[in-house]
């Protein structure tokens, strides 16, 4: 539970494969959704009463997603046990519960599934570990499958590629249906659908905090530079998490995405009705709530007449925007309705849809449109930490590797010292900061401490060996993550900050 009684486990001298504390993170669960949250997502508000229908409706959703999802039979039945990805999770490093290694978080499920979908299992279940569904497993599927931050790191070390992500998406997908979502994601969900946001941020309170960001920018650079909302006609419709609009350090790079496009002389907006880049959606494996949230994008793009869509700052966001927009809204080419047609006909398709405004302000740079004063970061030793999502679940530019290249691109644009983590910790094999795909709540925070451990081993290296004092990420969920958990580590909360911040800092503004 969260308060400073939660210490943070020591720095190892050497990653060497940790000591196994089995159970110690058995009794560490997320609140449970109540009856008003499930049932404003449309799930059951509860398990049924009588355990033989929870433990039927359970069986049937397992049989729904196997024949839906292949990649999930395939998962379920191509592991042998190789046991390359046990000691890849940070979890596993961080609280050395062997549950928290990937194979066995798999297993969770794969014994129900042998028990009820093979017949080895059906005849023989001790022979093969297959196991009854009883209330107790359901139990232990909630506690382990909120101990994933769906990173995928494991998966780049399965020689077959099994995505233990997926198992946990369809883990958590299995729950929720019976009645047994987790408070924190069903709860942000519900309030994107009502409000538009996750944090619930009504549209008029949203452009008060834009105008007040404005005088303050005003104040700090002598510029009248804009943060616009529903722009009818703007260029660029920009879409980005909404702790951007007011959480440290996330502001930063809110300020310097103005500047950015003020810099470059395009119009651009942001909406009241798509006022929120994330999609937790995908963070509880539901293609319809998935759906639902990507679709205010498209209906605020259409509405508002924009030709180009822009994604801010947010890992998984530009993950679901570049990976599923296109067959959810249309955003791309996928979606074949008519207001997806309408849509792909009304944007611009000299740019990529969507851009990541990555991509969109190395473009500017590329071709000369921006210019920087890199001296003035000079007080900043800095390093990037590749979030789990952009790194390993999509791309930027149209090379492979943009989405590790383009995010350093920037930072050496405006900035003059630079420094790389440990290999084997960064690129497509970064650790998760531990706090990614639903686990950013309060009552996980002992496991948001200890997983960080591995990623604090590499930052300590590079903050003692070059004295980095500058964290830079591309991600919201990071940004939170790291500010809170820095101080456990003995580091400073403040040197966690966003690539555009840094832009911010350098960007040479004219009167555009
Ligand atoms: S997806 Fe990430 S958090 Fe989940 S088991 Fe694999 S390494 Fe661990
Ligand atoms: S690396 Fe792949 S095959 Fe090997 S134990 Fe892990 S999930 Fe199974």
């Amino acid at each position: 539970m969260a308060g400073p009684e939660i210490k943070a486990p020591a720095f190892r001298e050497y990653p060497t494969i940790p000591v196994m504390q089995p159970g110690s993170m058995a009794g560490l669960k997320p609140f449970v959704a109540n009856d008003k949250v499930q049932e404003a997502l449309g799930f059951p508000t509860q398990l049924a009463e009588n355990w033989q229908d929870t433990h039927d409706a359970v069986i049937a959703k397992m049989g729904e997603l196997l024949g839906k999802y292949r990649s999930l039979k395939v998962y379920m039945d191509a592991c042998v046990h190789c046991g390359a990805c046990t000691d890849k999770c940070h979890y596993f490093i961080g609280t050395q519960d062997p549950k928290n290694m990937p194979v066995a978080r798999q297993d969770l499920m794969r014994s129900v599934y042998r028990r009820y979908f093979t017949p080895a299992g059906k005849l023989f279940p001790a022979l093969v570990g297959a196991r009854d569904l009883t209330r107790e497993v359901l139990d232990e599927w909630y506690t382990y499958y909120h101990q994933c931050s769906e990173c995928r790191r494991c998966s780049v070390f399965c020689p077959y590629g099994i995505d233990t992500a997926e198992v946990t998406m369809a883990g958590r997908e299995l729950l929720a249906s019976v009645g047994y979502g987790q408070k924190y994601s069903n709860e942000i969900i519900g309030k994107v659908h009502k409000i538009g946001n996750n944090l619930g941020l009504p549209g008029p309170a949203l452009e008060n905090t834009l105008e007040g960001l404005m005088e303050d920018v005003k104040e700090d650079t002598g510029i009248d530079i804009q943060y616009p909302l529903d722009v009818q006609g703007a260029e660029v419709l920009l879409v980005t998490p909404s702790a951007d609009f007011f959480a440290e350090p996330h502001i930063e790079s809110l300020i310097g995405y103005g500047k950015v496009f003020h810099a470059a002389g395009i119009s651009w907006t942001m909406s009241s009705k798509a006022s929120e880049a994330g999609n937790f959606g995908m963070f509880i494996g539901n293609y319809d709530q998935l759906r639902k949230i990507a679709m205010r994008v498209r209906e605020a793009a259409l509405e508002l007449g924009v030709k180009r869509i822009v994604v801010g700052e947010c890992g998984h966001a530009w993950r679901v925007a570049y990976s599923f927009w296109n067959t959810l809204t249309g955003v791309g080419a996928g979606a074949s309705d008519p207001f997806a047609i309408q849509l792909q006909s009304q944007l611009d398709h000299r740019y990529k849809q969507p851009s990541h405004i990555c991509e969109f302000t190395w473009d500017l740079i590329q071709r000369g449109a921006i210019s920087f004063d890199k001296e003035a970061n000079d007080h900043r030793i800095i390093t990037f930490h590749d979030s789990c999502n952009v790194a390993r679940g999509s791309r930027m530019g149209d090379a492979p590797g943009g989405q590790f290249e383009i995010p350093r691109s920037i930072i050496h644009a405006v900035a003059n010292k630079y420094v790389e983590m440990r290999p084997g910790t960064t690129h497509e094999q970064t650790f998760c900061c531990g706090g990614g795909g639903g686990v950013l709540t309060d009552d996980l925070m002992e496991l948001r401490v200890k997983g960080a451990l591995p990623r604090m081993e590499t930052i300590k290296q590079v903050v003692d060996g070059q004295g980095v004092n500058f964290l830079a990420t591309i991600c919201a969920i990071c940004k939170a993550q790291f500010s809170k958990v820095l101080p456990f580590y003995g580091f400073k909360s403040s040197m966690i900050g966003g690539v555009h911040q840094l832009v911010s800092t350098a960007i040479r503004l004219g009167d555009k």
